[in-house]
């Protein structure tokens, strides 16, 4: 009657129960005892109602009845364990019919315990559930097509993104999509890669252009199958948007800060540039990638380098508080301007994490200020020498006359004393003592431009070639002397014994500075300056010019000897080498003559004097022939002799009276008019000083001419400061004599002018 296997029912773990046709338990299997806990006798014999729970009697006693005619049911139910546990079971149960009658025998059932199962089932559903809210909730959005590229699912996400409708969209081809790239990256997933996409998606189900970024990922079952694809659309409008404010800021930024003019700057607390704003490259040349990450100091002036660091040590110590500096800095192509940093310690801002500062050009105010001083100091030391000068020429004046005295008296006591007598050789000295001390004298009075001059119209070649060989022996046999005199010059007005006083001064301090062998050359040359080449080359005058320039290969000067140069008395010889008045003579003469002086010098590159004398232009010089020399003698005329030093016309009345002339001497111009208006003979000769209280010898000449019409004139001083030496010049032909004078001197001029035709 039973079948089975005795092996297989032992073995199984699902319970086994027969019943007969009244539904009595006839047999269980091992597996049914270990469900439900009874042993086979417990059970066998009872009705299969009275084990199950009474809540499934309806159920049970159903399937019963549909058993009869023959058909199998399977359901689920809870039965109980023999110790009240409950127990989820599967039951299948079938109708038995006996095999030779073909009666309906009984039931079998199969009892499946299907705790597990509903367990797994349960997680699973719960997994899924899950899944499913990531899929429908989730921020992004999120599509599924198949392996044709149709969108088999989306979430409300995709479909906000996109546009349109999750109708519309279930079913649309992906593929066929207008935008290649997107279809290729797709297509590409779907070939089992991950695909990526960034662009501006334009639905074709609605007007809608959206950024988006879509990633791709193909889906594989687990032999590796594929079934479709899932991307993910993150919407970037928001981000795009803010991008474009970002943007935006930026450019406005930028702009404002190439308007600002300043280069904005960070600093970080080790000197590193870790910004500077695109200004930089306007003003400096850097671009700001060239500077940045690289240390500040580097383009800051090595002058300035040390204050600059101590300045951004100070700024380093204190927090939030603003400090300025005025330094140089470095442009690309080498050269330096000058900036005013300003700079804040922001180093505990997360923002800036260091000096916050700008740049300011501040060159020009700087040059500026430079040009002052030069000019300041230009303006000081042409007052230096003004008043030197005035000092100079006034004691010089005095000085003069004395040794007029002193000359003359010494020249007047030598003709009493033959070359025996013992005073004799005591006076000589005495008088080349006097002539010495009148050349010191000269040169302070030509320093300050108070030398009398006769200028002429000269040929500059002309007079420096006469004077060459005086020159050639000065230097010596040692120095070259090269004469480089150009072929086109134009004349100028002076009186040739400055240039030749201009020349010796020169030569010798040039025969100083060379030790030794060396070379000394003389040039001149027709020079034009403009009032553009005068404004940037300070002391420039601007006109046409005839140089006359002295050049030695000796020591050279450095800066302080440059900057003391002209002054009288400045000198770096040894007592009795040098009296520091060579370059201060040179400096009045040109003065005088309207010119001006150059000079180019370095420590041992040698020296470069450049005299400019003003071109000659006037055509209404006459020129004078200079008087013949004559063996000097005496003569018997009337001369009226006005000079305001009662010593010097004393000295002067004895000296002409020595010579045999009469003579009436007037101690001021009025007493000179009294002299002449009741003299009753002729007077031959009016001799008189320039300089006097009240009138001046000139004016002086012309009040005696209205008595005397014939009246020889002759000039002396040594300070014709007045009107007609204004500016230490006499009216070109007139006769003159500078004091002092020796006897042999004036008494050759005094015969010249009364024997002139
Ligand atoms: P002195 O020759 O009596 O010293 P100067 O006025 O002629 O006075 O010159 C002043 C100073 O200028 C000199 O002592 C010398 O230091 C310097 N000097 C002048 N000419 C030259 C030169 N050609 N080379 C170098 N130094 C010079
Ligand atoms: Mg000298």
């Amino acid at each position: 009657m039973i079948r089975f296997s005795e092996e297989v029912i032992k073995a199984m773990n699902d319970g086994l129960v027969l019943t007969d046709t009244h539904e009595t338990v006839i047999f269980v299997n091992p597996g049914f005892v270990a469900l439900l806990g009874y042993a086979p006798e417990e059970i066998i014999g009872r009705k299969w109602l009275d084990i199950i729970p009474s809540e499934h009697y309806d159920m049970v006693q159903e399937a019963e009845k549909r058993r009869a005619r023959g058909l199998s049911d399977r359901y689920e139910m809870v039965l109980h364990h023999k110790n009240g546990e409950n127990r989820e079971v599967l039951i299948d149960a079938s109708p038995r019919f006996d095999k030779k009658t073909g009666e309906f025998s009984g039931t079998i059932g199969f009892v499946t315990d299907i705790a597990q199962h509903k367990k797994d089932q349960f997680a699973l559903q719960k997994n899924l559930l899950r899944y499913r809210m990531l899929f429908e909730q989730s921020p992004i959005g999120v599509f599924h097509f198949d392996n044709d590229g149709i969108i088999v699912d989306c979430n409300d996400n995709f479909v906000n993104i996109i546009g349109s409708s999750r109708k519309t969209l279930v079913g649309l081809n992906m593929l066929a999509l207008p935008d290649q790239k997107l279809a290729r990256e797709l297509q590409n997933a779907l070939d089992g890669h991950t695909g990526f996409y960034e662009g501006v998606y334009h639905s074709v189900t609605a007007e809608k252009s959206t950024p988006v970024k879509v990633h791709v990922s193909p889906l594989l079952d687990k032999d590796g199958r594929s079934f479709g694809c899932v991307g993910i659309v993150e919407d970037l409008t928001d981000q795009k948007q803010a991008e474009e404010a970002v943007r935006k800021k930026e450019a406005l930024h930028r702009k404002m800060l190439a308007n600002i003019g300043d280069v904005i700057v960070i600093i970080d607390r080790d000197g590193i540039n870790r910004y500077k704003s695109p200004n930089i490259e306007k003003w400096f040349g850097w671009k700001p990638e060239e500077v940045v990450g690289a240390l500040t100091w580097e383009n800051v002036h090595p002058d300035d380098l040390a204050p600059a660091q101590l300045f951004f040590a100070g700024i380093l110590q204190k927090p939030g508080e603003k400090d300025t500096l005025e330094c140089r800095y470095r442009c690309k192509d080498g050269t330096y301007k000058w900036i005013e940093f300003t700079g804040t310690n922001l180093l505990d801002d997360p923002d800036i994490q260091g000096v916050l500062g700008n740049y300011k050009d501040i060159s020009e105010r700087k040059n500026a200020e430079a040009d002052r001083e030069k000019l300041q100091a230009q303006l000081l030391q042409a007052q230096k020498m003004e008043s030197v000068g005035r000092l100079a020429g006034g004691v010089a004046h005095d000085f003069n006359n004395m040794l007029g005295l002193i000359l003359g008296h010494t020249e007047l006591a030598l003709l009493r004393t033959d070359d025996k007598h013992k005073l004799c050789s005591d006076l000589k000295e005495i008088q080349k003592a006097a002539n010495r001390s009148a050349d010191i004298t000269k040169q302070l009075l030509a320093f300050a431009r108070k030398q009398t001059i006769s200028p002429r119209k000269l040929e500059l070649n002309d007079v420096v070639e006469s004077l060459l060989k005086m020159l050639r022996r000065l230097i010596g046999e040692d120095i070259d002397l090269v004469w480089q005199p150009s072929a086109h010059l134009w004349h100028v007005k002076m009186d040739p014994s400055q240039i030749n006083q201009i020349l010796v001064n020169l030569c010798v301090n040039a025969r100083d500075a060379i030790a030794g062998v060396g070379k000394l050359t003389i040039e001149t040359g027709p020079h034009t300056f403009d009032e553009e080449y005068c404004d940037e080359h300070p002391g420039f005058i601007p006109g046409e010019f005839v140089l006359l320039a002295v050049s030695d290969n000796g020591c050279g000067m450095d800066k302080d000897i440059l900057d003391n140069l002209f002054e009288p008395f400045f000198t770096t010889k040894e007592v009795g080498k040098g009296t520091g008045l060579g370059l201060a003579t040179i400096y009045g003469i040109v003065k005088q003559n309207n010119g001006f002086v150059n000079v180019y010098s370095e420590p041992g590159q040698g020296s470069t004097f450049k005299i400019y004398l003003p071109r000659w232009v006037a055509d209404d010089d006459i020129e004078k022939n200079v008087p013949e020399k004559k063996a000097a003698a005496g003569g018997t005329e009337t001369i009226l002799l006005v000079e305001d030093d009662p010593d010097i016309l004393t000295m002067t009345r004895m000296m002409l009276e020595r010579q045999g002339y009469s003579i009436l001497p007037a101690a001021s111009p009025a007493e000179a008019i009294d002299l002449a208006k009741n003299h009753a003979d002729n007077i031959h000769l009016l001799m008189t000083d320039v300089v006097m209280p009240n009138m001046n010898g000139r004016d002086l000449a012309e009040k005696i001419s209205t008595v005397y019409p014939d009246i020889r004139r002759l000039f002396m001083s040594g300070y014709p400061a007045n009107v007609i030496a204004h500016q230490g010049m006499l009216d070109d032909g007139v006769a003159f004599i500078q004091k002092p004078f020796s006897m042999a001197d004036m008494t050759e001029k005094v015969r010249g002018v009364l024997d002139k035709a």
